[in-house]
C-alpha cells in the first residue's frame, strides 16, 4: 500500500519543504528596497504562507514544487509551481531545483499555497460511469457519502449515466455554483423510461424532450435497430452525447460504429458482433432475465468471438468514432468472488445500505452470486484475458479508451471502484501513464470537454489532485492510506481541487468513516 519513489527520481526531488525559505529571503530583499511596488510583492509573499481553507475557493492559489503529470500521456515533469486564479489554472512555472535550494528561484505570488514538494499533481479524475444514489436496497444512503468518497479519492467530475434526472440536474447546478461539496456532474438521462418510444417518430420526440429538460446526453440500454439510427441522429442534432449499455440484443458494436455512438459502456455488443453465427451458443434453458444465468453465460461470451472478426469490429468502432468505457471493475467479482467479498475498505467505508444491497439477492441488480462456482470463475478469468486484449488492441488501432466505475453495484464502492478500474487498465497492459490519460484527457474528450478538463494546463479548469506519492509507480496512492499495511502507512490524496476549491481529502475520508460508523449504530438498533 505504501508508495514507492524510484531512487533516480528521488535524487531529483526536493527532499525538504524548502519553499518557505527562499520566500522569506525574497521578502527581506523586497522590504530592503522599500519601494511601494516591492512592498506589494512582499505582502503577497507574506500572505502566501497561509494554507488553503477546506472547501473555500481562494482568489489565488499556488501549488508549489509539484511533479506534474499533465494527463495527455506525456511524461511527468517538475518541480513546478501551479498558479490557480479563481476556478482556472492561470500559470505553470517550471523551477530549477538548484535555484530552489539556494533561494534564487522566481516563485509567483499567491494568497494561499499548498507545499507540494515531493508530491505529484495530476488532473482531477473523471468518472465516466457513475450513478447518483441516495438509497440502496430500500434504505437511505446520504449523498454526502458518495460525494466525499469521490472527492476524497481525487474524482472531480462524474458523468451520471441514469439516476433520478430532475434531482441530478439540480445537483449539477448546485455543484457548479459551489453550493454543494461534490464533483461536477454531466447528466446522461435514461432514454427508455415508460412509455418506451415505439417507433422512429416517438424516438426522436423522446430525445427532444430530454434535451428540453436540460440534460447533457442520453443513456441507452439494449436497442432495436429501427429506432437506433433515428435516436443517434436526433441526439447529434440536439448536441447530446450518447452512452450505451449494450445488451445481448438486435444492435451491437457494428451498429454503434455505423451510427456514431459516443461511448460504448461495459462490453456486451463487442464480442457479440464477432460471433460467426450471430448469437452465442446458449443452452436451451437460458433465460436472459435470470441474472445468475445471464452473468454465468456472459463469462463464456468472449471465447465465442472469432479473433479475426473481432479485429474488424474494433476497427469499425475506431472508424465510427465510438469510444470504449469498459468498466472492468464492475465484473471483477465474477472472476474472484472472495476478493470482492473481503475488501479491506469495507470495515471503515461500506455504508450499511450498500452492504445490504451487495448481499446475494435476485431483487438487487448484480447481486447474482448464489451458487457461484470455481468453474464460473475460471471461465470469467479467461473472459477477462480476451477482453483485456481487445481493449488494448482497440487503443492501438486508434480508439479512445475511457474510465468509469459503475459503483453502487456488485461489490464496488464509490471512488474505490474507479481506482480499481485504473489498476485493471494497468493489468490489461497499459502503462500507468496511459491509465491516467484514460481517466483524464480521454474522458474529457468523450465528454466533449477536451478544452476545459482533463489536463494540467494553463487556461484549463482548476480540477487537480495533489498526491502523497507517485501514481506512475503505484496507482494505489489514490486509495486512503492504510495504517495496518505491512509496508507502513503512505500514499493517499492530500488535496483534491475542484473548480478552484481545495478540499483536504483525508478530512473528507475521515468524515465518511464517521458517517458510516453512525449509520451502522443506527441500523444495529
Ligand atoms: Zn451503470
Amino acid at each position: 500500500m505504501a508508495f514507492t519513489v524510484f531512487p533516480d527520481r528521488l535524487s531529483r526531488l526536493p527532499h525538504h519543504p524548502v519553499a518557505s525559505r527562499p520566500r522569506r529571503a525574497a521578502l527581506t530583499m523586497a522590504i530592503g528596497l522599500s519601494t511601494l511596488a516591492a512592498l506589494t510583492v512582499g505582502v503577497d509573499l507574506l500572505e502566501a504562507q497561509a494554507a488553503p481553507t477546506h472547501g473555500v475557493r481562494p482568489r489565488r492559489l499556488a501549488i508549489r514544487g509539484a511533479i506534474v503529470v499533465e494527463g495527455n500521456g506525456t511524461p511527468a515533469e517538475g518541480p513546478k509551481d501551479i498558479i490557480v486564479e479563481g476556478n482556472r489554472i492561470a500559470q505553470i512555472v517550471s523551477l530549477d531545483p538548484a535555484a530552489i535550494r539556494n533561494g534564487t528561484a522566481q516563485r509567483p505570488p499567491a494568497d494561499v499555497e499548498i507545499d507540494a514538494s515531493g508530491k505529484y499533481v495530476v488532473p482531477g479524475l473523471i468518472n465516466l460511469h457513475g450513478h447518483v444514489q441516495d438509497s440502496r436496497a430500500g434504505q437511505a444512503q446520504p449523498l454526502d457519502y458518495q460525494f466525499k468518497l469521490w472527492l476524497g479519492m481525487g474524482i472531480t467530475t462524474v458523468r451520471d449515466v441514469s439516476s433520478e434526472t430532475p434531482k441530478t440536474l439540480q445537483l449539477r447546478a448546485r455543484s457548479l455554483a459551489g453550493e454543494v461539496h461534490a464533483p461536477r456532474f454531466y447528466v446522461y438521462a435514461r432514454y427508455a423510461y415508460m412509455p418506451v418510444p415505439r417507433n422512429a417518430v416517438e424516438a426522436r420526440q423522446r430525445v427532444r424532450d430530454l434535451k428540453a429538460q436540460g440534460v447533457d446526453g442520453l443513456k441507452l440500454f439494449g436497442m432495436d435497430r429501427d429506432v437506433y439510427g433515428p435516436v443517434l441522429d436526433e441526439a447529434k442534432k440536439q448536441g447530446l452525447g450518447v452512452a450505451q449499455h449494450m445488451a445481448v440484443d438486435e444492435t451491437n458494436a457494428l451498429d454503434a460504429a455505423a451510427h456514431g455512438l459516443t461511448s460504448l459502456e461495459h462490453w456486451y455488443g463487442v464480442p457479440d458482433a464477432a460471433i460467426p453465427d450471430g448469437v452465442q451458443n446458449f443452452p436451451s434453458n437460458f433465460n436472459y432475465a435470470d441474472e445468475g444465468m445471464r452473468f454465468r453465460l456472459a463469462g463464456r461470451l468472449w471465447r465465442e468471438a472469432d479473433p479475426e472478426r473481432l479485429q474488424e469490429v474494433l476497427k469499425a468502432m475506431v472508424k465510427g468514432g465510438v469510444a470504449w468505457n469498459p468498466t472492468l471493475d464492475i465484473y471483477e467479482a465474477s472472476r474472484d468472488l472472495q476478493r470482492a467479498e473481503t475488501q479491506p475498505w469495507y470495515a471503515d467505508y461500506l455504508h450499511p445500505a450498500l452492504e445490504k444491497f451487495f448481499r446475494p439477492d435476485p431483487s438487487n441488480h448484480g447481486s447474482y452470486f448464489a451458487n457461484w462456482s470455481s468453474t464460473d470463475e475460471a471461465f470469467w478469468k479467461e473472459n477477462y484475458r480476451i477482453w483485456f486484449g481487445a481493449v488494448r488492441d482497440f487503443e492501438r488501432l486508434g480508439g479512445v479508451v475511457g474510465v468509469g466505475e459503475d459503483a453502487g453495484f456488485i461489490y464496488q464502492v464509490y471512488g474505490f471502484g474507479l481506482i480499481r478500474e485504473l489498476e485493471l487498465h494497468q493489468e490489461a497492459g497499459f502503462p500507468t501513464l496511459k491509465a491516467l490519460q484514460h481517466a483524464t484527457a480521454n474522458n474529457a474528450r468523450i465528454l466533449g470537454q477536451q478544452e476545459n478538463l482533463g489536463r494540467v494546463r494553463p487556461g484549463y479548469l482548476a480540477d487537480l489532485v495533489v498526491l502523497n506519492g507517485n501514481p506512475l509507480e503505484d496507482l494505489k496512492v489514490f486509495y486512503p492510506p492504510r495504517a495496518d499495511a505491512a509496508a507502513g502507512p503512505g500514499g493517499g490524496v492530500a488535496w483534491t481541487i475542484k473548480d478552484g476549491i481545495p478540499y483536504d481529502a483525508q478530512r473528507l475520508l475521515r468524515e465518511v468513516r464517521e458517517l458510516v460508523s453512525t449509520a451502522k449504530r443506527g441500523s444495529a438498533r
